[in-house]
């Protein structure tokens, strides 16, 4: 039974975290999602989504697929994607 509870304790889990209102809309995100997971570069089939609104990005959402890999963090240059992870322990 203890050994159980350890082992949960151990669980991570990752997140992305948006800032919308540092993002500039390049979709630099949305395409390096799209070549990773589709072999092409088109945001329309990337797992992350900027939601504009008069051409300022009002929301960023990422699909049910998304795998939390953070790719699309690393290639953002305005700080407007964070990966952040999560223990699990005590939740
Ligand atoms: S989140 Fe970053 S990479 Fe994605 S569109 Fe906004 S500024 Fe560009
Ligand atoms: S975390 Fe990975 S799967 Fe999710 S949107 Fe970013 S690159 Fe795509």
């Amino acid at each position: 039974m203890e050994e159980k509870k350890a082992k949960f304790g151990d669980l991570m889990k990752s997140q992305v975290i948006y800032h919308p209102e540092k993002c500039v809309g390049c979709h630099l995100c949305a395409m390096a999602c799209s070549l990773r997971y589709e072999g092409v570069v088109n945001p329309l089939k990337a797992r992350i989504k900027i939601i504009k609104n008069n051409n300022i990005t009002e929301k960023i959402v990422t699909t049910a697929n998304c795998t939390r890999c953070g790719h699309c963090t690393t290639v953002c240059h305005y700080g407007a994607l964070e990966l952040k992870t999560l223990s699990l322990s005590g939740v």
